[in-house]
């Protein structure tokens, strides 16, 4: 079945599947960090869901309230109606909020996916500003439709301003190091006050706390303040994107925390559907300008996912697992970094909590390190990444590529995951990389 299925997938399916290429598994059982394939092959699944099991796969509380809904007979589709189900999910949600943010803020039900809360947060700003071109920064992923798209770099047919990102300035911090954060920042305020930078006037400036998809790159806490105060002293509002940060995952229930800011906007998707499709927008009441009826959409109301969702919400806050998360990706953080000595090929490790990327350079080949700088850095191998995902894969681990030259080998294990287990993810990547390299 395992070679068959396979190969009509390949057949079948559109040249632009993703996962399904670098990873040839066909998953038939889960259960928390492990996949079994239909080979019988078992796999530490450290991509989950690219982010969205905080609690791995198939967590009994989170089955317990799916099944929860199907006995109770509840309608699995009401669009946007009330219910009891959507009711317990919005009090849940909001009690994890940061208290600053929760106390005066409202939610919008958005379509299944990330990319659309992302739209809506998007189209909100907009309604609220009157205006229509956006900030977002290098290195940023924010979805796949039109607008998303355009604030991640992909599509030229929405205004969009670039600006940098302090990570930039690449492995690691190519450019003076913290320096870079200081530069970006500096940037920052000379395209939005320059009239002759010519940048349209902004709906709204989106950001990513730890850039995910763009390689795991942390936020400096000090740039994200200096990102509110610019935005504050212009009437810009802000938009935290914690699609992929959200629920635990950096340490912090939601990685605004660690910076003590507080956004206007909050999109959020991922983990708060506990592995069912959910996306809300949540944002400060006074942005709540647009018409009734201004943003619709069929699935903004998948109970299951509500349920499924407000389960993992209430077992990370009750048991703690952001502060789980925060301890244990230190330590595996810091055994990755312990791997340099013997691997100069790894050019970076960097994370925040369990969401952990190790970038990785040819130390051979340098680059330009940064716009302005003379300096260089070795340059992203993304051949030896690849490689890594290969052997990781043929010792049972799986684990996903980022970074704008995907050159980044990211871990973004459950919250659940164990102290055994963590350590049998870093042993494995260390052997894996080891064998690509010879
Ligand atoms: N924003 C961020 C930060 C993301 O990581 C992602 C998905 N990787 C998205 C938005 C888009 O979410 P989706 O794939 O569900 O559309």
């Amino acid at each position: 079945a395992h070679e068959g299925i396979l190969r009509r997938q390949a057949q079948r399916e559109s040249a632009a599947r993703t996962y399904a290429r670098s990873l040839p598994i066909v998953p038939v059982r889960a259960r928390g960090l492990t996949i079994e394939g239909a080979d019988g092959r078992r796999y530490l699944d450290c991509l989950s869901g690219a982010g969205t099991l905080a609690l791995g796969h198939n967590h009994p509380v989170v089955l317990e309230a799916i099944r929860k809904v199907i006995d109770s007979g509840a309608p699995l589709h009401v669009l946007d109606l009330a219910t009891p189900v959507k009711d317990a999910f919005t009090t849940e949600l909001f009690a994890t909020l940061p208290r600053q943010f929760a106390d005066n803020a409202r939610i919008q039900f958005c379509g299944p996916a990330g990319t659309d809360a992302v739209e809506a947060a998007f189209k909100l700003v907009r309604a609220a500003t009157g205006r229509s071109g956006l900030l977002a920064f290098t290195g940023a992923y924010h979805g796949m439709t039109a607008g998303a798209l355009a604030a991640s770099g992909g599509a030229p047919d929405v205004q969009v301003t670039r600006l940098p990102f302090p990570q930039e300035y690449r492995c690691p911090f190519g450019v003076g190091g913290e320096r870079g954060a200081e530069i970006a920042a500096h940037w920052t305020e000379h395209l939005l006050d320059d009239p002759k930078a010519g940048v349209p006037a902004p709906a709204g400036m989106i950001v990513e706390p730890v850039q995910g998809e763009g390689g795991v790159n942390p936020a400096p806490d000090d740039w994200l303040r200096r990102m509110r105060e610019i935005t504050v002293a212009r009437g810009i509002p802000l938009i935290a994107d914690e699609v992929q940060t959200g629920v635990g995952r950096t340490g912090a229930f939601w990685a605004v925390e660690h910076s003590g800011i507080v956004p206007d906007v909050m999109v959020l998707s991922k983990a708060i559907g506990g592995s069912l499709p959910l996306a809300v927008i949540v944002y400060r009441s006074e942005l709540d300008l647009w018409q009734p009826g201004a943003h619709a959409g069929t699935f903004r109301g998948n109970q299951l996912a509500m349920a499924a969702g407000a389960a993992t919400l209430k077992y990370v806050r009750e048991n703690r697992l952001a502060e789980r998360a925060a301890t244990l990706g230190a330590r595996m953080l810091a055994r990755l970094q312990a791997l340099r000595a013997d691997h100069p090929s790894i050019g970076d490790v960097r994370g925040r909590g369990l969401m952990i990327g190790m970038e990785l350079v040819d130390p051979e080949a340098t680059v330009p390190a940064g716009r302005s700088a003379s300096s260089t850095a070795p340059s992203a191998d993304p051949i030896l990444a690849a490689a890594v995902q290969q052997e990781c894969l043929s010792r049972g681990l799986i684990v996903e590529l980022g970074g704008r030259h995907s050159a980044v080998v990211r871990l973004l294990p459950p919250l659940t995951l164990t102290d055994e287990q963590a350590t049998a993810v870093v042993d494995r990547l260390a052997d894996a990389l080891a064998a690509a390299e010879r």
